[in-house]
């Protein structure tokens, strides 16, 4: 029997999970793995918060991409050009061809600040600013250390964008910092959002507007950025509301990757990958599957979603091979610690069809549910180690799976 083939296009955190847990299921006798990425520096996204407060360094946050993949995955350190759906092969830059049993797009979110006008113009890495990339991450500490007062506008430019609420978790540590630093009396911090609340969720806005308020955070909603003036310091909303700043960080477009614009059918108008949200194959084709930022899912674009994804997203390759049905597992679980400074931090969990309750995660007796506390802060500071340690590698984290876990919430029926 010819070993399978399977090409992950992307080697970040869904690309790495697959990948080892499929070769933990198969044998290098039975499938040759293939992972391809542009280059071989693989970043822990959540650790981006943390750069430009001096919390963390990008060396830190990085590791080697090949380092992380289980002996005998074979990784491609190049651009992926082009995927040929109809012969089942990927095209990488340079000429070379994969041919592939099974194909999984795990390609992430591509951030696009050019798309929005003068973002990327004069005072772009001076007084404007984004968190989500390293370089703009690491220009920002240095625009904080020397910031002595003025007005300091977050904005997020539009949904869909990685971890919603990071931006949220960014003014909440620049309230902090600039508290810790003396300069926050002599500051005007602003969170401006499109959405109609700070929260991408109803019962968060419900629980947590709170927390703006005591912080003195300004709020404004409904804000659609569309235009930025980095020069003068002023951001126009497309309905002509204009915010002034001193320093603005935003969080600017994200699209699917540039590839899969190139072949037709193979992604929606944003460049996100159409995909049966429980079984997570694609709706593109039987053999192609996709899981993370890459998808068109209606869940958050976030690591923790992303792992559950991996764990049935895993299940199905090997379903999909053996000509079993599928597993229709995924419910859409989604987890997140959200840091409000101070050393504490929120923890939120929720699925497709259930909002983010109180209580305990993931039993009656675990960390709190929508409640400040110094235990969710190191729980998000451990998170990095599991992240290296467990979830690249594809170990099981017993209690934490896919399916929502329901024992402990508030607000639910228990389970008999
Ligand atoms: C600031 C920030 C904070 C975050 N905080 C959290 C958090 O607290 N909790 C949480 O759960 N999630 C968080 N996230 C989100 C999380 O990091 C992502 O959702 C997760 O990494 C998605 O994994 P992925 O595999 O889909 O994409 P990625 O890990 O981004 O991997 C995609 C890979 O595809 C590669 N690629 C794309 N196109 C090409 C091409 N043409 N050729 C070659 N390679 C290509 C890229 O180089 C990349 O390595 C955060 C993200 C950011 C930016």
């Amino acid at each position: 029997m010819s070993k399978k083939q399977i090409v992950i296009l992307g080697g970040g955190t869904g690309g790495t999970m697959t990948a080892n847990r499929l070769r933990r299921r198969y044998g290098a006798d039975e499938a040759e793995i293939h992972v391809v990425d542009r280059d071989d520096r693989h970043l822990y996204q959540p650790g981006l918060l943390f750069v430009p407060f001096g919390l963390a360094t990008v060396d830190e946050i990085v590791r080697p991409r090949r380092r992380q993949l289980h002996d005998g995955i074979v990784f491609h350190e190049t651009e992926i050009a082009q995927v040929e759906l109809d012969h089942d092969k990927v095209v990488l830059m340079g000429g070379d061809v994969l041919p592939y049993d099974v194909l999984i797009v795990a390609s992430g979110a591509r951030l696009q600040p050019e798309d929005t006008e003068g973002l990327t113009g004069p005072g772009w890495n001076e007084r404007v600013f984004t968190f989500y990339s390293p370089e703009s991450a690491d220009a920002l500490r240095e625009a904080l250390d020397r910031f002595e007062g003025g007005r300091l506008v977050v904005n997020l430019v539009d949904m869909p964008i990685k971890c919603p609420v990071a931006p949220l978790e960014f003014a909440f540590l620049a309230d902090w910092h600039l508290r810790e630093r003396g300069v926050r009396g002599r500051t005007e911090l602003v969170y401006s959002t499109p959405l109609d609340s700070a929260f991408t969720k109803a019962t968060c806005a419900e629980h947590l507007s709170f927390l703006l308020e005591d912080k003195e955070i300004e709020l404004v909603t409904e804000f659609s950025a569309g235009e930025v003036d980095g020069a003068g310091g002023t951001l126009t909303s497309f309905d002509g509301r204009t915010l002034d700043f001193d320093l603005l960080v935003t969080v600017p477009l994200h699209g699917g990757a540039g590839f899969l614009e190139r072949t037709p059918g193979f992604a929606d108008a944003l460049g996100f990958v159409p995909t049966d949200k429980a079984t997570l194959q694609t709706t593109v084709k039987p053999n192609v599957f996709a899981l993370g930022d890459a998808t068109d899912l209606p869940t958050s674009k976030a690591g923790s979603v992303t792992h559950f994804e991996a764990e049935i997203l895993s299940e199905n390759v090997a379903r999909y091979f053996a000509g079993r049905e599928l597993e229709h597992g995924y419910d859409g679980h989604a987890n997140c610690f959200i840091e409000t400074g101070f050393h504490r931090a929120l923890l939120i969990d929720f699925n497709y069809d259930v909002e983010p309750l109180p209580g305990h995660f993931p039993s009656p007796l675990g960390l709190p549910l929508l409640k400040e506390s110094r235990l969710n802060h190191l729980g998000k500071l451990a998170f990095q180690w599991v992240y290296w340690h467990a979830l690249l590698p594809g170990r099981e984290i017993p209690g934490i799976g896919p399916a929502m876990p329901t024992r402990g919430k508030k607000g639910l029926p228990v389970p008999v």
